[in-house]
Parts: structure tokens; sequence; C-alpha cells
């Protein structure tokens, strides 16, 4: 699957890994586990630039947030103490779904974010807690809010920068607060046909303060369904309240039919999960 490759690099610095991809030209292509560009089989690709050795292999704090390198690798982000106990655990959940265990040693969180599919596991619970992607090129650093990151299947706005960390910003603090991740496939280690990560708080008079709901495999991009969360924000909770909001968020999603199901379904599938999603913010929220 690599046969025309010409060159393997395996930086140790970011500038090092920037300079061989600016030189290597439009054959050359950043990999971290390799779980989508050995799938993916580009015979393109000429040079491969390995990310794995740049020092981008960590979780840690950053003010009330965390900061995690873009080559920790999914069975890193579920086994962290940290990550699980953030935002109930709703980031470790997706990572502890993308794939086997092998794949999950291998695949990394800077890679499901470049490799942009509208599917990727880790993209709604980091949509859902506001995260930002910060990418380094030639010309300097920029960060990037990840509502801004994705413009369509496969396409970001990284344009052959690197993404060097996820700044994951805490979630509203406050007793009441819950998430949840929800994923659907044909097992659950398989590519999502829905998933969906909520959030809510809600004050003491049961009225709720803040609200997220995103979605994955259901749009060109991964989503946030903005008009649901807009209906919940200020009102009072209540069952008649969510159902109108997940009818909103069957009105948002836009998914297709292909191989692994039909538009209509993952629509409806919409519908199901993020009343699932929602009515276990609620339990979490106490
Ligand atoms: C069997 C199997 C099952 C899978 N199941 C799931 C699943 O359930 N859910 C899911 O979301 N995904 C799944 N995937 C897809 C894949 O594992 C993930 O998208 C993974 O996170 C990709 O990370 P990687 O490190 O392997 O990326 P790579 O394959 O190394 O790279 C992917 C793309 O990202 C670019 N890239 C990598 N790192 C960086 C960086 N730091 N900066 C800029 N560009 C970069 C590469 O150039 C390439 O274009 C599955 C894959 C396989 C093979």
């Amino acid at each position: 699957m690599f046969d025309q490759v010409e060159a393997f690099h395996r930086p140790s610095s970011i500038p090092e890994a920037l300079r061989l991809l600016r030189s290597a030209g439009r054959g050359g292509r950043f990999v971290a586990g390799a779980t989508d560009v050995a799938v993916q089989a580009d015979r393109s690709i000429r040079v491969l630039i390995d990310v794995t050795q740049l020092g981008l292999n960590y979780i840690r704090r950053k003010g009330q947030g965390w900061a995690i390198g873009a080559a920790t690798t999914m069975a890193a982000l579920e086994n962290s103490r940290a990550i699980q106990s953030l935002a109930d655990g709703i980031l470790a959940k997706a990572a502890a779904t993308c794939g086997s265990v092998q794949n999950r040693n291998m695949a990394t969180v800077g890679g499901n974010l470049a490799n942009a599919s509208p599917a990727a596991d880790t993209v709604p619970p980091l949509l859902a807690l506001d995260a930002v992607a910060v990418l380094a090129a030639a010309r300097g650093r920029r960060r990037i809010p990840l509502t801004e990151f994705f413009v369509g299947p496969n396409k970001t706005v990284a344009n052959g920068a690197l993404i060097t960390e996820i700044e994951v910003p805490a979630p509203p603090r406050g007793e009441r607060t819950g998430l949840s991740f929800q994923k659907l496939g044909r097992l659950e280690p398989d590519i999502s046909l829905v998933s969906v990560a909520a959030g809510l708080q809600i004050d003491r008079q049961g009225r709720c303060r803040w609200a997220r709901i995103a979605l994955g495999a259901v749009g060109p991009t991964p989503l946030r369904a903005r008009r649901a969360e807009s209906l919940l924000a200020g009102q009072q909770l209540n069952n008649s309240l969510l159902d109108r909001a997940c009818d909103e968020v069957a009105r948002e999603v836009r998914p297709i039919t292909d191989i692994r199901a039909s538009a209509e379904h993952r629509r409806e599938m919409s519908r199901v999960l993020a009343r699932r999603a929602l009515v276990e913010c609620v339990e979490r929220a106490g």
C-alpha cells in the first residue's frame, strides 16, 4: 500500500516536521498512528513525516481546562483518569469506541481531527466542550475553535499545518451539570452511524442555563445542533421541551444514504440518540 513512498522521516521537533513537509511538496503527508493513512492507501504520497516523536503525547492541565497533545492515542485518552473524570467522561467514552483495542493503541486524536471524517468519534464530545485546535505552520501558531475547523468531508482549514494540541476548556461549573455521549454503530467499536454528545446545566428553578448538542455522521462535517440548543437555553426543562428539542435536532441534521444506513434511519436515530443523551444529562445533573 506504500509502494510509492520514497522516504519516511521521524523528526524530533515541530520546526523540522514543518520543514520536511514543506520540502516534500504535494507528495508529503504527516502520519501519526497510520490507521487512516494505511487504509486510504493514497498512491500520491511520496514522503511520510511521522509526528509521534514531537513531544505531542500528553494530557495536562491548562488553566481551568485541559490540553491534549495531538499525538495522544485513543487508548491513552480512554485510560486517563483526568479524561475519565472530565465532563462525565464523554471524551474518554468516545475514544474507547474508536475501533478495536489494536486500533486505539495506534490511532491519535490529532489524526482523528485532521482526517475530518464526518463520523470521527472524538469530535462531537470536543465540539460539545467548545474545544480549540492549536495549529503550527511556517507562519506561526493559530488557535481555531473546532466549530470552524471542519469545512467538508475530509476537509479542514488546517491546510498543511500541524495540529499540535487540542485545548479543552472546563465545562460550566456547578453541581447541576450533566454530559453524555451516545453512539450507534453496527457494533459499538464500528464506525458511527450516528453519534451524539450533549451537555446541560440546570439552575435551582429547573431552568436550562447551558445546552450543547453535537452530532457526528449526520452531515458533511460533525455539527452542533444550534437551533435545538437555543430552544433549551433559558427554558424550564420538562419532557415536552426535550421532545421539541429532539424534533429540532432531526430537522437540523443533514444525513446521507450510504452502504451503512439510509438518510431516514440516520435522521430518526439522531432524534433517538439526542433524547437518550439529554435524559442522561438531566439524570447526571441530579
Ligand atoms: C479498523 C478501524 C476502525 C476504526 N474505527 C473508528 C471509529 O470507530 N471511530 C473513529 O472515529 N475512527 C475510527 N477509525 C479511524 C481512525 O482510527 C481514526 O480516525 C484515528 O484517530 C486516526 O488517527 P491516526 O493517528 O491513525 O491518523 P493517521 O492515519 O496517521 O492520519 C490521518 C490523517 O491525519 C493527518 N494527521 C495526523 N496527525 C496529524 C497532526 N498532528 N496534524 C496534522 N495532520 C495530521 C494525516 O496526514 C492524515 O491525513 C478506524 C480505523 C480503522 C482502521
